[in-house]
Order: C-alpha cells, then structure tokens, then sequence
C-alpha cells in the first residue's frame, strides 16, 4: 500500500517531484515539476493535501499533491505545474491517507477517489475558504451611510440601491447582476459594518427547544452509556445498536452526541435518504441547540462547499448527512453514528463504489473514535460482525414509551378474490380501521400505473426500445404516457396495437397509481394521498406530503418504499404490504433480506402512538420458510436462519465476492473482455497459491439479469473467494493489465468489492 509518509530528508532537493492525482483512470499520482520551487523551501508535509493546476492533455486541470518524492523519470521531460491554488493543505494528511485506503480497497483510481470525496467547486479549483456567506443584510448601521455614497461611485450606489430596496437579503446572484466588482465593494461593507452576513445555507440554526428531554429507559442508559464510557476511554470501538422500530434509537443518538459535544468533539451522522432527513434534522437541532451542518442530495454546490468547510474549520460540530457525507473533512471527529446501517442507498453504484457504512468503520478506525450503527434490521453482514466478536451489540427490544409493537398476519390469497390486488380481508381491515377514525397505509413497491400494457388479439407488449424491460404505463396529469423505469425513456401511449393494428391494449398488473384509484372508488369519502417518487417529484412536495400525512388530514396513505423509512404517523394503525412475493423468488441472493427488512420497516409505521398496529401482509406463498420465520421468530430468529444457509451456499458474509462489470453495443466486445480477464486472472492465481488449496471461484461471464439496458449489452464475471486477502492480492496483480488491456477500451467496464446488487 502506498502511504503519504513524509518523504525523507535529502540533499538532492533539485530533483524533487510533486506526485499529484487527477481524475480520471489512471492508477498512480502523476509526476510535475514545481513552478515555484516550494519543494526546495517547505517541508513536504505543508505542500501534501494542497492543490495545483496542471497542465493535462492540451488544457488546465486542477490536481492534488499528494506525494513529494525524488524524480523516477527524466526530468527534462517532466512538465511544471502552472500555479498553487492553496496556501496551506485542504486535505489533511489523515484524510489522505483514508482516500488512499479507500482506493486500494476498492481498487479504484486514487484520482477518482479524491474527486467523490471533494465537492465540485472544490474540484473546480475555486477558493477553499467560503467567500463570506451566501446572503447578506443591510444593518441598521448601513441604513443610515449606503445613503451617502458620493455620486460618482456608480457600482457603489447600485449595489447599496439593491441593498435599501430588497425585501430579502441578498445573494450572490443578486450581488452578481448589480455590478462585476461587488466582492470587494461587499467585503469594505462588511469591514464597516454596514452589511451582516447571514449563517451559511448549509446549516440548521438550533430550532426552538421541544420540551424536556425523555428520560431514557433503562436498555437506552445501557446503549448510551456503553458508548460514553468508550468516549471517555478514548479509541476505537464499533457497536451495533439493535432496536426494534420506535425503540427509540434516535434518541440514543441524541445523548451520544450530546456527550461528546461536551467533549470539544465533533460528530458525524449518516442518514440513508434526503426523505429522511427533515424530520431528523428537527430533532437534533431542538435537541441539542446547536448549530447542525447538512449533507445531501437535495443541496447545491454552494452549499455543499459551505458544509464541507464549516466542518473543516470546526465552526459546525454537528454533520448531519447522506453518503457522501463520509468523506467529510472533520477538524476533529469524535463520534461516528450511522443510522439504518441496512440500507442500500449506502452503496455507492457508480464510480467509486464504496460502501458509506464499510469505510465509515474504517475511518472511526483510523481516527481511534467509536462508531454506532444503528438498525430495527440490522444487515447480515452486520449480525455476522457482531458473531465474530468484531462489533459489540446494544439492544432495545422495546418501543420506548407507550407504544406496542405491531401485530404481523400473512394473509394467504392464493384462490382469494383479488381486485385490484387488494383481496376481500385487506379491504375488510381497512374499513374497520377507518371506521374507527384511524389511517391506513398501503404499501406497494411499484409506481406508475400499470407495469405491462398488452395487445388482447396479438400478444404484443410495450416493451423499452433499448433495455431488455416492459415500459410502465403511467396516468399522468394530462395524459398517459410510457415510461422505461430503467433508463428514463418516454413516450406517449400508442392509440392502438403497433404489431397488428388492433384497439384492445390491456394493462397487465398495478402500479400505484392504479391502487390509488381503486382505494378513491372503493372509499369515496375517504382522504387518499399517494407518496411515490412520480408525486414527489417538484421540490418541497415531500414535505408537504409528509406534513398532510402526519396531521392526520389524509386517512389512507399509499406509498412506495419512500413511505417505509424514517417517518412517524401516530394515527396509522394499520399497515397494508399488497405484494411482497417478488422479494421472494429472485436471482438476487440478498432479495429475501431485502424482502425482510422492508416487511419490518413498513410495519413499523403503525402503532407508533397509543392505539396498537396491525400489519397484514398479502402472500401467494404463506409457507415460506424464511417469511414464517421472521412473523415468528421476529428478525432476528430470520437472520440466523438466513445467515445460516448463506454459509452453507458460500455466500457473503461467509465469502469474499468481486464483481467485474462490462457493457457494450456489440456483445461480442463485453464477452471478449470478460473472457481474457478470467483466463489473467486464473493465470495468476496459480502463483498465489502457495498451500494448493482452492480460493477462488469464478461465475461466469453470464448475462447481466437484465441484459441490454440503455441500448448496451452487459456481462458480468463473479470472483468470490474464501480470503479476502487473496482476492485483494489477486486483484492487485491484475488491475494494472486491465487498464492497459485494449479489450478494455471498447467496453465500459467496472470492478464492483463487496457487490450488493447482481
Ligand atoms: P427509533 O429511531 O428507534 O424508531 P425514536 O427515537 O424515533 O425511535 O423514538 C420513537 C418515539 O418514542 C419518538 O416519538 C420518541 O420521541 C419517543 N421516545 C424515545 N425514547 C423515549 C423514552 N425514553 N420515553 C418516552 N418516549 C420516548
Ligand atoms: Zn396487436
Ligand atoms: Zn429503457
């Protein structure tokens, strides 16, 4: 591995190189002369972790130092770099040397590492530092002089105009159209306290106190303290916090992170979705009164850039965030906390595919500070972890106040009357709860109308033009439309069969837009709300969906997994799962996890107040093994069983897996790929094996389970092996003849450590 230990002392300082890592596939830092001679003057360590613009095939490119070390190759040969854009380092050498990690683990170019962890104006090369705020207010004080500006300072009077008149403070862009020279005219402003910068967009100012805190049960005071305490102690240590849904985890995050804001620390929270988070972010901020920086999908470059530095700089000791948000530069992190550490939106599935959860235990690893993960259904790798004595386990095995855990019946409708996928029990329940003035939520992991439009006199389908899928036919609000759910791809519904002409296209199955319109003929006098990603799609809808669903005004809800996770609806008391058969039966050996986890975090939404749930789950299948399990023995009775026949399968936990992605228009070049690697790669296992015993199994090339999407034929090649060791080994010896392999230029191709999906 290699490290970004100071380079030794030496007398040769002329011919020092500066290593930098540009994005792009290139494995190794790339060597550059210093255009300043910083080499010969400061020590190595203040030059590491800064950035530089280079020259890069035919333009300029911003880079990051990240070794200096003596010159390997000519130097006469060897480009300057054309100017420093930092001062002192933006990436600390403890940072880099977690990137560095990350890229060897997962194998993926540092480079690219670097530009995941890095937001874009970063990357852009702009300022590190935050250009002041992003808004800013006219004080009292500048009420009074911005009026006596002398006439001739025109940029002057047209920005104090635009100061006086607006009724909102002012951004950058707003700065911006006034005049080019507003920076400088701003920041004599704000020296003069005539302007007041207003908190950066990036973070929560402390909400109004919501009462007194809960006092915490006695399983929470064990959970809390068990962590304190490693607080107190110092190092690194994991746990899994266990608790069923509404055991009050939260809460136990909460007074961790309390604790060691006590300490001077600071403290970073993954949270798996932007859904997710308002309600989260509500609840530290009236909890802890302080100020909680924000990290996700919903934000803009500014204030992605603004969390990042306010992190950096300590003015933020809260981080509150999704993924990416691991790769945060903390000034000085005590506690890492992840929430719903099951979920699948930590894998990143493009680029970098990092695990947010994986290399979060590293890095608490690396920075000798504990780390929680928190679930109702906890991973199996996770429970696997706890098994190996690796992660210590905290349980709460009860809901934390009044609340009682949900009742779970499978419903059997194999021969049951279905209407709509709703069969005679289900609608019955949900009468009976209605009529008692409770809510309902439906739940089906399908949006859009109906998943299949056929032709009853010919058998044609609406099927994708360039993905091996059926389109879903969505309703609209004007019209109907088709829609490939795998690339994106629309068009209108055709008036009649493209095949043989015929007039009888029928839909085949429901979405749940259908079910919404059922529900709204079935239960005319009954408020239905569908929270789907098509319904959520304008900003704000979510929150305003959300905020409807929570006061009660809606008494059925019907929702996608967007629904299942996070959210609280003290009036639901009935959940309704229409179909979870598919979680099943699939090719994908992780589906009946899945299948498992979603089953309890939508049962979860009831019952979360005084009134106790009811959770009837529709099935074809109500002998199942693994789903008797879990109604029986909960989820952690599902697990073992689970984890057990994954050891007898060798599967993951129990095995170590690589999956080598390739797609192409002509399948013949993904094949050709595929098939070269494997013979490279059984080539050099050979020499990896020293004790003759058999590692390494291959699967494939096989057809990706979909194999043409977005007009690309994909292949895929499964490595899996009993020693991660070995495999990492084997892996190493081989990248760099991928990326000098030309099979490897006609395909795109990606090297997946530790795959979640098949
Ligand atoms: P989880 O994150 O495990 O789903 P939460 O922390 O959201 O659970 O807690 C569920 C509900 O129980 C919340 O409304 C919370 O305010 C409440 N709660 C948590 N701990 C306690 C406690 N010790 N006493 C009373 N209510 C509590
Ligand atoms: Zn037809
Ligand atoms: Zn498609």
């Amino acid at each position: 591995m290699q490290t970004f230990e100071p380079t030794e002392p030496t007398n040769k300082t002329d011919n020092l190189v500066l290593k930098v890592a540009v994005t792009g596939p290139f494995l190794t830092a790339l060597d550059y002369l210093d255009c300043d001679g910083l080499v010969h003057d400061e020590a190595p360590e203040s030059l590491i972790g800064r950035r530089v613009r280079i020259p890069f095939r035919n333009k300029s490119q911003v880079a990051l130092v990240v070794a200096v070390a003596q010159a390997e190759y000519e130097l006469d040969k060897t480009k300057p770099i054309e100017e420093w854009l930092d001062r002192e380092p933006i990436v600390s050498a403890r940072d880099l040397a977690f990137l560095q990690w990350v890229a060897d683990y997962y194998h993926a170019p540092i480079g690219e590492v670097i530009s995941t962890a890095l937001p874009k104006r970063i990357r852009a090369g702009e300022p590190a530092e935050l250009q002041g705020a992003d808004t800013w207010r006219v004080t009292q004080l500048g009420r009074e002089k911005l009026l006596d500006i002398p006439a001739r300072a025109k940029a002057q009077i047209a920005l104090a105009q635009a100061f006086l008149q607006a009724p909102q403070p002012l951004t950058v862009q707003d700065c911006k159209a006034m005049t080019s020279s507003w920076r400088k005219i701003l920041n004599q402003w704000l020296d003069e306290q005539f302007l007041q910068a207003l908190p950066g967009s990036c973070w929560q100012e402390p909400l109004a106190k919501a009462g007194a805190h809960h006092p915490l049960n006695q399983q929470q005071k064990d959970a809390v303290s068990a962590v304190t305490d490693k607080l107190d102690s110092g190092g690194f240590a994991s746990y899994l916090l266990q608790g069923i849904t509404g055991s009050g985890k939260t809460e136990v995050y909460l007074a961790m992170t309390e604790f060691a804001l006590q300490q001077g620390k600071q403290v970073l929270i993954l949270v798996p979705e932007i859904g997710l988070t308002p309600q989260m972010i509500g609840r530290f901020s009236s909890y802890l009164q302080t100020p909680i920086a924000l990290l996700h999908s919903g934000m803009n470059d500014t204030q992605r850039h603004c969390a990042w530095h306010s992190v950096r700089t300590g003015e933020v000791s809260v981080l509150l965030g999704t993924r990416s948000a691991v790769f945060a530069p903390f000034r000085n992190l005590g506690l890492c906390i992840i929430d719903e550490e099951h979920d699948a939106s930590y894998k990143q599935q493009d680029g970098v595919r990092y695990s947010a959860r994986d290399i979060l235990v590293r890095r608490a690893h690396q920075q000798q500070v504990p780390v929680v993960l928190g679930s109702a259904t906890p991973s199996l790798e996770s429970l696997f972890n706890v098994q190996q004595q690796r992660y210590r386990l905290l349980k709460l095995t009860e809901r934390a106040g009044v609340a009682k855990p949900p009742q779970i019946r499978l419903i059997d409708i194999r021969g049951e009357k279905i209407q709509e996928g709703v069969g005679a029990k289900l609608k019955a329940a949900m009468q009976r709860h209605l009529d008692n003035g409770k809510q309902v939520l439906l739940f089906l992991n399908r949006r859009g109308f109906a998943p299949v439009l056929m032709c009853h006199d010919c058998g044609w389908q609406a099927h994708c033009p360039s993905c091996d899928a059926n389109m879903t036919l969505h309703q609209g609000a004007h019209h109907q439309y088709l829609q490939c759910h795998h690339c994106g791809e629309q068009m209108a519904q055709p008036p009649e069969c493209p095949g043989c002409g015929g007039k009888e296209l029928h839909t085949m199955g429901q979405g749940t837009e259908r079910l919404e319109e059922s529900i709204r003929e079935w239960f005319a006098d009954k408020a239905v709300l569908r929270i789907d990603r098509d319904s959520t799609r304008l900003k704000g809808k979510m929150a305003e969906l959300t905020a409807q669903a929570h006061s009660g005004e809606a008494d059925i809800l019907i929702g996608t997994q967007m629904l299942a996770k996070g959210h609280h609806f003290p009036k639901v008391t009935l959940v309704g799962m229409i179909d979870i058969d598919q979680g099943l039966f699939s090719c994908d050996y992780r589906a009946t996890e899945r299948m498992a986890q979603l089953l309890l975090q939508v049962a979860g939404r009831a019952g979360r107040a005084e009134d106790a749930g009811e959770v009837l789950v529709q099935t074809h299948h109500p002998q199942h093994p693994l789903l008797l399990k879990l109604i029986k023995d909960g989820y952690s009775g599902f697990a073992g069983a689970a984890l057990q026949e994954r050891n007898e399968a060798q599967l993951p936990p129990y095995r170590f897996q690589c999956l080598v992605r390739a797609e192409a228009h002509n399948p013949q070049d993904a094949l050709d790929f595929l098939h070269s690697l494997k013979a490279g790669l059984e080539l050099q296992w050979q020499s990896l094996q020293d004790d003759g015993q058999d590692y390494l199994e291959f699967w494939g090339p096989v057809s990706a389970p979909m194999l043409r999407r977005q007009g690309r034929f994909r292949y895929q090649l499964m490595l899996s092996s009993a020693s991660r060791q070995k495999l990492h080994q084997l892996l190493n010896i081989m990248q760099p003849h991928i990326y000098k392999s030309p099979l490897a230029r006609k395909v795109r191709w990606s090297l997946d450590i530790d795959p979640q999906d098949m």
